[in-house]
């Protein structure tokens, strides 16, 4: 009989590793695509969409399926009781599996207070809107801004950029642009080339660059910045933070990725794989979610008998980075009497432009949409060919970087995370039972417990976290703490002023802490512990 596939998502990931599958998976494997959306959406011209320079397209998922040999089921998955091979979706129907791949994406959430925050197809209107409040002259002064965490910060640029065009094109020439990013260099990811170029274009739009900057928040006209600065200006446009849906049953970090291996399997939980914005990995993209697809599906594959060697996830990130001959990103066509209008710019910031890089999803796309393979690159020169093979060791660097916690604190008077933590914390073993757990955290009256694997810190697991599980009929002899955790948590160490501990805790909403020596834990620290250690009152949060 043929392994039962379970894809989750009906987007990138999901459809890429549905090709995937079909090719590789020598008939063994039947896939069925759980969603709740009935649409495939093409998100990156949604850029160029408030310009009039392209548009958002979407294709009907149920067809998609088909064409790449999968069933497409509507819903949406809210757990997974990985020892019964089921997922319980929002509507509280299950559906078994014998191998589930999640691909269900992460959703954009606000990260600066104050600013338009750009999501994508949704905000296309309130970009236009700004524009039309420039060209109306009530509105001279906008800032672009990158936050920290995991994005793919690419769109930003592009936007700022091309709104620099459009002024220029408009002749508004006392619009003030400014670009703010944590990363050290613009668009880092890219290399140093890349980013010279970045950075020599921003110049030559006049685009103000503030880097190593960090946006908290934007109120009463300034935009306010980690470290101590203020910019005057009168808007603001952000990207997103992205976060992963909750989903019972499954390892999570703080903002909901599943944390995965080179093959895309979640640790620790059998038969489960994840690929796409939902992972750990920091790079938010639609190549990298194919390519992630693709090593998860030559797994699954494998699995189930076929005859491949499965090769790990290799993350390189390819294009060309158009620089631009000339200053023009929008050109003018005149059209008898009716004004000007600006047409499609043959030079987009990146190369393919809009387009996702997908081994088998690329050409399927174009396939099914009747679109010819794309056109060559432009002969623009400066172009810079972009081959990035990000290195295992520097993953965790590629996220924009999150500001230092100390850096936000004030009034301090030398009281550390070491004055106010216990030193005996509870540490479990990730295969433990959430029986086990919730009676030794009830025993010595504890509200959370480390989860330790070969003496590193890999998790925490609170009574919130055992509520949860056994509000959702979770068995305390059958789930495991590895399911329910917290991965990859937020920690601090001994030496970590107290005020910026507290800081971290109020911002993220933590009642604890743990404490690590190098990986190793080594203490908890307690909400109430810590205020009660200071009076100080932090100034400056992280923004979100
Ligand atoms: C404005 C913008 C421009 C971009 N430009 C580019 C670009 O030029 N090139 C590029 O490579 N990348 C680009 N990206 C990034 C790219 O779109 C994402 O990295 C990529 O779509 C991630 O693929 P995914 O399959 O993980 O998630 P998605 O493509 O977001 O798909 C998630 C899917 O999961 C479904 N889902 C959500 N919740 C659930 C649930 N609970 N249960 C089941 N299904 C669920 C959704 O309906 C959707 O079908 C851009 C992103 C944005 C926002």
């Amino acid at each position: 009989m043929a392994t039962r596939v379970l894809l989750v998502g009906g987007g990138v990931a999901a459809l890429e590793a549905a090709l995937a599958l079909r090719d590789l998976g020598e008939g063994r494997v039947s896939v069925e695509m759980l969603a709740p959306e009935p649409q495939f959406w093409y998100r990156p011209l949604a850029v160029a969409e408030p310009f009039g320079l392209g548009e958002v397209r979407h294709f009907d998922l149920a067809e998609l399926a088909a064409a790449a040999g999968a069933t497409f089921s509507p819903g949406a998955l809210s757990g997974v009781d990985a020892v019964g091979g089921l997922v319980q979706t929002s509507a509280g129907s299950t559906v078994p599996y014998d191998i589930l791949l999640v691909a269900c994406g992460a959703g954009p959430s606000p990260a600066v207070p104050g600013a338009l925050t750009f999501r994508g197809p949704a905000d296309t209107e309130r970009i236009r809107q700004l524009l039309e409040e420039i060209v109306a002259g009530q509105v001279g002064r906008v800032a672009f801004v990158v936050p920290w965490g995991a994005v793919w910060s690419l769109p930003l640029y592009e936007l700022a950029l091309m709104t620099a065009a459009y002024v220029a094109e408009r002749g508004l020439d006392r619009v003030e642009l400014a670009l703010v990013t944590p990363e050290e260099e613009p668009l880092q990811l890219f290399g140093r080339a890349g980013s010279e170029a970045v950075r020599q274009l921003l110049e030559q739009r006049g685009i103000a660059l503030h880097t190593g900057s960090w946006p908290v928040e934007f109120v009463d006209g300034e935009l306010r910045l980690v470290p101590e600065e203020k910019i005057a200006v009168d808007r603001v446009v952000a990207l997103p933070r992205l976060r992963g849906p909750r989903i019972d049953g499954l390892p999570q970090t703080v903002d909901g990725f599943l944390p995965v291996d080179a093959h895309g399997q979640v640790h620790g939980v059998a038969d489960v794989f994840a690929a796409g914005d939902i992972t750990n990995f920091p790079v938010k993209q639609g190549g990298i979610a194919a390519q992630q697809a693709d090593a998860a599906a030559e797994m699954i594959a494998a699995t189930a008998g076929a005859d491949l060697t499965p090769q790990p996830f290799r993350p390189v990130l390819r294009g060309l980075l158009l620089t631009g001959g000339q200053p023009r990103y929008l050109r003018h066509e005149i059209t008898g009497g009716a004004g000007d209008v600006a047409a499609a710019s043959p030079e987009p910031l990146w190369w393919p432009p809009a387009k996702i890089v997908g081994r088998y999803l690329a050409p399927f796309l174009a396939a099914f949409a009747g679109v010819e393979s794309p056109p060559e690159p432009p002969a623009t020169p400066g172009a810079i060919p972009v081959e990035v093979e990000f290195e295992r060791e520097t993953i965790e660097g590629l996220a924009a970087p999150r500001p230092e916690v100390g850096a936000a604190a004030e009034g301090e008077d030398g009281a550390t995370v070491a004055d106010a933590m216990s030193t005996d914390p509870l540490v479990v073993a990730p295969e433990d039972t959430l029986g086990e757990v919730a009676e030794k955290m009830h025993a010595r009256d504890l509200g959370s417990a480390l989860v330790g694997d070969y003496g590193r810190l890999i998790g925490v697991l609170t009574a919130r976290d055992l509520l949860r599980a056994f509000a959702g009929r979770a068995h305390p002899s059958e789930a495991r703490v590895r399911e329910w955790m917290t991965a990859e948590p937020v920690t601090v160490s001994a030496a970590t002023p107290i005020e910026a501990a507290v800081t971290l805790m109020t911002e993220y909403g933590f009642h604890h802490l743990p404490v690590v020596d190098d990986e190793r834990p080594v203490g908890m620290l307690g909400l109430r512990q810590a205020a009660r250690q200071t009076h100080a009152r932090t100034r400056i949060g992280l923004g979100f």
